[in-house]
């Protein structure tokens, strides 16, 4: 799998795509990620890419030009799913980050400043992605946050798939709490079932304390997820 992502901020870029799992996937050649300049594509000669808005706004805009000169150089013939990280688009899930971990190509844009010219954009046409219904000041916290997602989905990049099937969202439901060593720390136990190994138990209890922690953080979670009878029972004798 493949990344090209268009930025003002390549080192940046690069360096976190270094980084703890993404990083070392990244060395085993588990995907690829290339980070290029915007600013490397102005015609201008003070290497300025952005201008001022015509709607009056304060603030500044990214051009057009150096983000489509951009896009056409990295792309050349290929035609990349192309993502613009935006506060507009849809919001990111698990679901489209399994989605997008299908695709063997993906052009990034991280706009900066105010934003984009719009043209540019229904030029690209890019689908655009929320990291949520916030704004930060560019688009590459977002990137990164999208490519982290999709990357450790990808096969041999977490050690087993159940690291991160078994995890929040994943099945729409929130995680299982977690313990560690020490069996018993200041006073507070293990839950005895995680001693026991009883392999069956164990499931069993990972799947109620699933159902009971989103119902007790995200109880909007439980509308659309997959439910057994076995789980509403549970949900059931908590009410
Ligand atoms: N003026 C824009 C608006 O109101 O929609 C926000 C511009 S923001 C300061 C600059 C850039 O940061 C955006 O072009 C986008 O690439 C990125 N960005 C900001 N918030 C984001 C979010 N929640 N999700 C994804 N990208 C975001």
């Amino acid at each position: 799998m493949r990344f090209d992502i268009a930025t003002l901020f390549p080192e940046f870029m690069d360096r976190a795509l270094d980084e703890s799992v993404i990083g070392r996937a990244r060395k085993r050649g588990l995907f690829e990620a290339y980070c290029h300049n915007i600013r490397d594509y102005t015609a201008d000669k003070h290497r300025r890419v952005d201008d001022t808005p015509y709607s009056e706004r304060q603030g500044m805009l990214m051009q057009a030009q150096p983000i489509w000169d951009c896009y056409k150089a990295i792309c050349g013939e290929r035609r990349p799913h192309a993502i613009y990280m935006s506060p507009q688009g849809k919001t990111l899930t698990q679901k489209r980050a399994l989605e997008l971990a299908q695709m063997s190509d993906i052009f990034i844009l991280c706009g900066h400043y105010e934003g984009v010219d719009q043209r540019v954009l229904d030029r690209i046409a890019p689908e655009e992605i929320s990291i949520g219904d916030y704004v930060v000041s560019g688009g590459e916290l977002p990137a990164l946050v999208l490519i982290d997602c999709i990357v450790r989905t990808l096969d041999g990049v977490l050690s087993q798939p159940d690291c991160y099937e078994d995890e929040s969202h994943f099945s729409g439901l929130l995680e299982y709490p977690q313990y560690t060593r020490p069996e018993v720390w200041e006073g507070e136990a293990v839950p005895p079932v995680l001693l026991s190994g009883h392999h069956a138990n164990i499931l069993k209890w990972r799947r109620e304390q699933s159902l009971l922690n989103t119902l007790k953080k995200r109880p909007e979670l439980l509308e659309n997820a997959e439910l057994s009878d076995d789980d509403l029972a549970t949900l059931h004798n908590v009410n």
